[in-house]
């Protein structure tokens, strides 16, 4: 099959944008991968509730620009599932406490994390963490001198 059109809409969501289209043969192994593909999308918006936690996280994993992050944000705001979203402020948060070393990426830290958060404080934990990153433990400079957690706070102790 030859195509006629190059797309330039650059989806972020697209799993075919890297494609050179024009003009390009596509092997009949793509083009049967791009209708299965196209032809797999259920058409109930409901359809990812069915769906088991493990199984939300690999559909969603599919397709590009989306992470570990909006993943778990998908499963606990829009699906009520205990996931733990480690954003920029979680993040922050968590190592300075002394919760993480500095060896720990954004997505480690979210396994590590999640897997010791019970699934019933994962909700409140992650917007508690987010609020006091904003209004508190501020990126450029933390108000440790008003902080709640200054006694137990590995920052304060360096
Ligand atoms: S004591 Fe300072 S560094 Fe530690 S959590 Fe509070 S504001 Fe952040």
């Amino acid at each position: 099959m030859e195509t006629i059109a190059l797309c330039n809409a650059a989806c972020s969501f697209c799993p075919y944008a890297t494609l050179e289209r024009k003009g390009t043969r596509m092997s009949d192994a793509l083009v049967e991968k791009i209708i299965d593909d196209l032809t797999g999308i259920p058409h109930r918006r409901s359809f990812l509730r069915d769906l088991s936690t493990e199984e939300v996280k690999a559909y969603l994993a599919r397709f590009k620009g989306v992470g570990s992050k909006m993943i778990a944000c998908v499963l606990l705001f829009g699906m009520g599932r205990p996931a733990f979203p480690v954003d920029t402020h979680v993040f922050r948060v968590t190592r300075r406490l002394g919760l993480l070393n500095g060896r720990f990426t954004p997505e480690k830290a979210q396994e590590f994390l999640e897997s010791r958060i019970l699934p019933g404080d994962r909700y409140a934990l992650h917007v508690q963490l987010v609020q006091h990153g904003r209004q508190v433990c501020k990126a450029q400079r933390p108000l440790c001198a008003s902080c709640v957690l200054a006694r137990v706070c590995a920052h304060v102790r360096k």
